[in-house]
């Protein structure tokens, strides 16, 4: 301890209603209130403006590298006493009764850190991203099969007990005996102890949201600022002017750049800067300097002149009160808190999902809320949500539904900031998907009432029209950046997800999701049918080769896409006849094909055969042909259901039909040229 005891104590004395610092007298202030029905976030608030400053306040005096907190004394005044409000008695004691009368679990959903180990059964699994946690794999009969070990990137969970990620086996020695004691869902805590938990979650989720997505310059919030004229002041004012320059981390400047500006402007050692420039790409920001207002901002001037040279943009750099960082670490440990929290029983977390999804007019829910602001966050702040959600909302099955209800609207919107933002997928909230896309039952449900297909086409296909030329076609050009187009290519992956299992039974709502997703997909094929046309040289050397790269990746990343829809037409005559129909319709409107051509008759030997007139080796070629081999993958499966391809069927009046030798013309042109 050093002098800072001292002045703690100053401030203590001055602080009557805390004065013994033990939370029991808030705590009773809080219980009161709730039970004359009037306690609110308001409440909360009170306690936390005064104390989280005073506690979590970073010292101006101290380096930035080894902040220090009275870590008991936090507790005790910021944690114990929302538990003792919860629990209205010894929370141990409290919280281990309600663990015990909760169901025990029948799945795992542990949530891993970076780098923890992650086991895949090769055997049951479904996919690769089914995977156990060590715990659950060495009590599973999977570890005597052939099985892959990888480590976590972190945000991904334990699937044990998840029956739809598994063939076989899906619970580990622990784990089955949640399903052999199962007692009927809802909730078992008592009304009142449920009602306090309830309004506690509401409460820390509500604040965490505030001060975690609002940019508040220098400013304090209106509802945490103390007045000057309350006496309370006095526990912070020694400090009122001190803030913080905080540098954020983007993908733009390098460490080496970011390093050399640090020594300069801060004047720092060379080692420091580095600590700094290390914890900025790991937490995603980083305080570099704790000061009076006018310092911190003649700091981050400096900061943003260094980084901005040579005609870039400067880094992200701001000056933020010392009282705002104070409560930001206070909510993100919150975050923290419930989590652990959450983990002790089931209703708390089927409380903690029904707050988080409750709208509080004009307000947004937190979920909605934090999906649209995600992007905006830093990366840790990002992580605490994301790590909040899987652990209180991926659990249970219906909370999982909710979630991937409300994650499914707003898709577009995640993905079009995520596209836009230059940090890696996995610290986006779009790589939850993972979660939810994967669950057959969840999939097929989201297909049939949520138009989850179409939402995820369109939403790549709003990236693709930016690529169209003038014929309708993709084109990526070499000297164009295309960063955003490869990171819409995630949408892909999550496509396959979706699709994974074909249904055993369709419904007509199924069957509607499907194709309206379908037609997308093949308005995206038609963008492809014909792309990077080549025609071949003569009489002088290409200077340039061109850009063939984007177009075959994204083939190379479409491709199981295909397969799957493929699959899943081959499983009800239906959809197949459908899917038929409208791929022959998209290859009629190609305008590649000249449609009016008439063959030219040619003979061989004794034949004569009509041709469609056609020199490769002077006009263009494609080898991008996806619409003419997504037909040739539904004709496989026409026998199956007794049909061909003259059925009638397959041949209505409305549509144009190509004849069989316009349907292989563009495959034959490429043959030719191969
Ligand atoms: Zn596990
Ligand atoms: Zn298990
Ligand atoms: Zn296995």
């Amino acid at each position: 301890m050093d002098e800072s005891l001292g002045t703690d104590m100053d401030v203590e004395q001055q602080l009557p209603v805390f004065i013994q610092c033990s939370s029991s007298n808030v705590v009773n202030d809080w219980k009161q209130k709730f039970e004359a029905g009037t306690l609110s976030i308001t409440d909360f608030k009170e306690h936390w403006k005064i104390w989280v400053p005073h506690l979590l306040s970073p010292e101006p005096k101290s380096s930035c590298l080894d902040w220090s907190f009275d870590e008991d004394k936090v507790q005790k005044v910021l944690f114990d006493s929302l538990e003792e409000f919860i629990c209205d008695g010894l929370p141990e004691e409290i919280f281990q009764k309600v663990s015990q009368m909760d169901n025990p679990p029948s799945v795992c959903g542990r949530v891993f850190k970076m780098g923890e180990p992650t086991y895949n059964c090769r055997e049951c699994g479904m996919d690769a991203t089914c995977v156990l946690c060590v715990d659950c794999f060495k009590k599973s009969t999977h570890r005597h099969h052939k099985y892959k070990m990888g480590t976590s990137n972190a945000g991904g969970c334990c699937d044990c007990g998840d029956v739809e990620a598994w063939k076989k086996e899906p619970y580990c020695d622990v784990h089955i005996i949640g399903t052999q004691k199962r007692h009927e869902a809802g909730s078992i805590l008592p009304p009142d102890l449920a009602e306090r938990a309830r309004l506690t979650f509401s409460s820390v989720l509500r604040y965490a949201y505030q001060l975690l997505t609002t940019d508040y310059g220098p400013g304090i919030p209106l509802d945490l600022k103390v007045p000057p004229e309350d006496v309370l002041q006095i526990t912070y004012s020694h400090n009122s002017d001190n803030f913080c320059t905080v540098l954020y981390n983007d993908e733009f400047h390098t460490f080496e750049h970011v390093i050399n500006t640090l020594v300069r402007s801060l004047k720092c050692s060379q080692k420091d800067a580095i600590e700094f420039v290390t914890n900025i790409d790991r937490e995603g920001r980083a305080a570099v300097k704790c000061s009076n207002f006018s310092h911190c901002e003649d700091l981050k001037g400096e900061i943003e002149r260094f980084t901005s040279r040579h005609g870039n943009r400067p880094i992200k750099v701001a000056v933020v009160n010392s009282v705002v960082v104070a409560h930001q670490i206070y909510a993100m440990r919150l975050l923290t808190w419930l989590q652990k929290l959450l983990g002790y029983s089931e209703s708390f977390r089927i409380l903690f999902s029904e707050v988080s999804l409750e709208e509080k007019s004009p307000d947004l829910s937190i979920v909605e809320g934090i999906l649209i602001k995600d992007s905006q966050l830093w990366k840790a702040a990002r992580l605490h949500w994301h790590r909040l959600f899987i652990s209180g909302m991926l659990m249970e099955y219906e909370s999982k539904k909710s979630f991937a209800r409300v994650f499914t609207k707003k898709y577009g919107a995640i993905m079009k900031d995520f596209i836009r933002d230059d940090h890696d997928h996995s610290f986006s909230v779009g790589s939850m998907a993972v979660q939810i896309y994967t669950v057959p039952t969840l999939a097929h449900y989201l297909i049939a009432s949520e138009d989850v297909l179409f939402i995820l086409l369109s939403t790549f296909i709003a990236e693709c029209t930016r690529k169209l030329n003038k014929k309708k076609k993709l084109e990526f050009e070499r000297n164009l950046p295309n960063a955003h187009f490869k990171r819409a290519q995630y949408i892909l992956y999550d496509l396959r997800y979706l699709l994974g299992v074909p249904p055993d039974t369709w419904t007509p709502e199924l069957r509607q999701g499907f194709l309206h997703g379908l037609n997308f997909l093949l308005d995206l094929l038609s963008y492809m049918q014909g792309m990077d046309e080549v025609t071949r040289q003569i009489g002088q050397h290409m200077e340039y080769e061109p850009e063939w790269e984007s177009a075959f990746n994204l083939h190379i990343k479409l491709a199981p896409v295909i397969t799957l829809f493929l699959q899943w037409c081959g499983t009800d005559k239906e959809i197949l006849v459908k899917a038929y129909r409208a791929t022959m319709r998209q290859l009629c409107a190609d305008e590649s094909l000249d449609l009016g051509q008439l063959g030219e008759v040619r003979e061989v030997g004794d034949h004569s055969v009509a041709c469609l007139h056609y020199d490769v080796s002077t006009q263009p070629v494609s080898i991008h042909l996806p619409l003419s081999r997504f037909l040739a993958g539904l004709y496989i499966h026409l026998d199956k259901f007794g049909l061909s391809f003259n059925s009638p069927d397959l041949i209505s009046d409305k549509i144009l039909r190509l004849t069989p030798e316009q349907l292989i013309e563009p495959v034959l042109r490429t043959q030719v040229m191969i």
